[in-house]
């Protein structure tokens, strides 16, 4: 995936600097006020960022940051789970984004706000001390979000 860069108003490819009628400019306008769905920051002009298949646009640099970390969150038997059994990894720079991250995957459970809807949380540390980690057991990971 090639990052993409939004040229500058009234540079040789970016958009007229004054008002305009052009589908190209307006396009490119829209884009460059579009928010970063890490940082929340404009995406802005002359920025490496990457858009992702569902729409949402990313800072480069943010990206970068996001994956820093790896935490996993474990789902019990329980049938109101996501997912019975196995593991979500979600790709984030701290706990709090983490669980962010999460919780726009799986919200909390009516009558449950407050509390993510899933059995443990681990950050990598903790997670590589568990068999799961070691992939001694049937449990697997549903997916990886980033
Ligand atoms: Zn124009
Ligand atoms: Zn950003």
């Amino acid at each position: 995936m090639a990052a993409s860069i939004l040229p500058a108003p009234g540079s040789k490819l970016g958009p007229c600097t004054s008002k305009c009628q052009h589908t190209d400019c307006a396009m490119t306008r829209k884009m460059a006020a579009e928010k970063c769905c890490a940082c929340g920051e404009l995406i802005g002009y002359e920025c490496p960022y990457y858009s992702e298949h569902d729409g949402r646009m990313v800072h480069a640099s943010c990206l970068q940051d996001s994956l820093l970390n790896s935490y996993y969150y474990t789902f019990g038997s329980d049938l109101a789970f996501p997912h019975c059994g196995g593991w979500v990894e979600v790709r984030a720079s701290s706990w709090e984004e983490a669980h962010t991250k999460f919780r726009a995957h799986f919200p909390d459970r009516p009558g449950h706000e407050g509390i993510l809807n899933c059995a443990f949380f681990y950050d990598q540390d903790n997670w590589n001390k568990t068999i799961m980690a070691k992939g001694s057991t049937e449990e697997r990971c549903h997916e990886i979000i980033i």
